[in-house]
């Protein structure tokens, strides 16, 4: 009896590597204990929610008994957050937006699938740099559309414009770009990216729709040494912007982010509607009640960021002790090594039996490295010191 799809059938395939990992951890730290496996696979952020999370919930809790506190809302999210929300946007991205821009959505992973519901027709390309997040090919299936991955720069990871522009055809309708990058840790600079716009906009002059580019944007607020990320709202015109809160309040399980459409749209209220429309139709009709007002209490807090980047530098040290070539992220939380000769799956199988878990670069679009996520205390990435030596060690002999 076939029980699912066989396109279900290929993804589960497709998911394994983190999947794999994931498994694999569980296993080693019941056979070894916790402390004696340095799981550097999962992007889960560990810190917990500022404290602003705490004292709204004991504020929310007291209304608790009110008819309708958790009901149905708008299906762009409480008018309220969402002018809250608008204020906070405004600050980060250096542009005006009206709160009439925003859709509160189930995650960043629930707004990139309501816009490219809003916007992709069955057989549309969205271009995206590789290595990317490997949800994105999921994504793209869910709409009938197609991910085309473009190979970044070796080592650095930065746009290769030109490719970019040599890949763009008549089924183009999306570039997705991720920055802070998951799993590189790349920023694009402004010089890159008003390249990167000035690509489309010369496409889009012969064309009658337009390429949007979608910047997925859930570690903006991570940068280090004072690095700018750029918006990309006052660069290109026909740009959206999603992101989520996953990773700032640490309330990944709680599912709650955002689409923001660039405000400099000429006739974008279908857009927007669009996007709303999609939120409501693709199941999860609006964002959750209590982690919207959760939002509207604790937006402009985050977590504290110097404690990933004391872990950043932990990291930086133990891996140049063992010899590994890198490019030093810039934001995020993952370093995207080299995998020494070449191949990635095999080196993650030597990490493991260091009791290293690593996820391969193939499982992101991008042999020959491997991902290291430091979303674990600086304890733990310490200890791995000697085994990622070891490892190295293995590999050389
Ligand atoms: N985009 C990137 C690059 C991510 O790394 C993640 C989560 O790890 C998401 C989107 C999904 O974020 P959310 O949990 O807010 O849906």
């Amino acid at each position: 009896m076939q029980l699912i799809s066989s396109q279900m059938t290929g993804y589960i395939e497709r998911a394994s590597w983190i999947r794999k990992m994931f498994e694999e951890g569980i296993r080693l730290k019941k056979e070894f204990g916790e402390d004696n496996v340095h799981d550097f696979s999962l992007g889960n952020p560990d810190l917990p929610p500022p404290s602003t999370i705490k004292e709204a919930l004991a504020e929310l809790a007291e209304q608790a008994d009110q008819p309708f506190f958790l009901g149905y809302m708008p299906n762009f999210g409480y008018p309220d957050v969402r002018t809250r929300l608008a204020e906070e946007v405004s600050k980060e991205q250096g542009v005006n937006v009206p709160a009439e821009c925003l859709v509160i959505t189930c995650g960043a992973a629930g707004a990139l699938n309501s816009v490219f519901r809003a916007v992709l027709e069955p057989g549309d390309e969205i271009l995206t740099p590789a290595p990317f997040f490997v949800e994105y090919g999921f994504y793209a299936d869910n709409h009938s559309a197609t991910l085309k991955p473009i190979p970044s720069k070796p080592l650095t990871f930065e746009l290769d414009l030109e490719a970019i522009d040599a890949a763009i055809n008549d089924k183009t309708r999306v570039v997705l770009i991720n920055s802070p990058n998951n799993p590189t840790g790349a920023v694009y600079s402004r010089e890159q990216l008003d390249a990167l716009a000035a690509i489309l906009e010369k496409h889009n002059a012969q064309r009658e729709r337009p390429i949007y580019i979608l910047s997925d944007e859930p570690y903006r607020f991570l940068a280090f040494d004072d690095v700018n990320v750029p918006s990309l709202l006052d660069v290109y015109t026909y740009s959206i912007v999603c992101s989520s809160f996953s990773k700032n309040l640490s309330m990944a399980g709680e599912r709650i982010g955002y689409a923001l459409v660039n405000p400099a749209i000429k006739g974008k209220e279908p857009l927007i509607g669009s996007i709303i429309m999609a939120n409501r139709i693709l199941g999860f009709v609006n964002a959750p009640a209590l982690a919207q007002k959760l939002l509207g209490k604790a937006l402009g807090s985050s977590v504290d960021i110097s404690i990933y980047d004391a872990r950043r530098k932990a990291m930086a040290a133990v891996l140049d002790h063992a010899g590994f070539k890198y490019t030093m992220p810039k934001g995020a939380f993952y370093f995207f090594p080299e995998a020494p000769g070449g191949d990635d799956v095999k080196f993650c199988a030597l990490l493991q039996e260091e009791k290293i878990l690593a996820v391969p670069g193939s499982g992101f679009g991008c042999p020959g490295y491997f991902r290291l996520a430091f979303c674990v205390g600086e304890d733990i990435i310490l200890r791995a010191k000697d085994a990622f030596a070891r490892a190295m060690k293995a590999h050389s002999e």
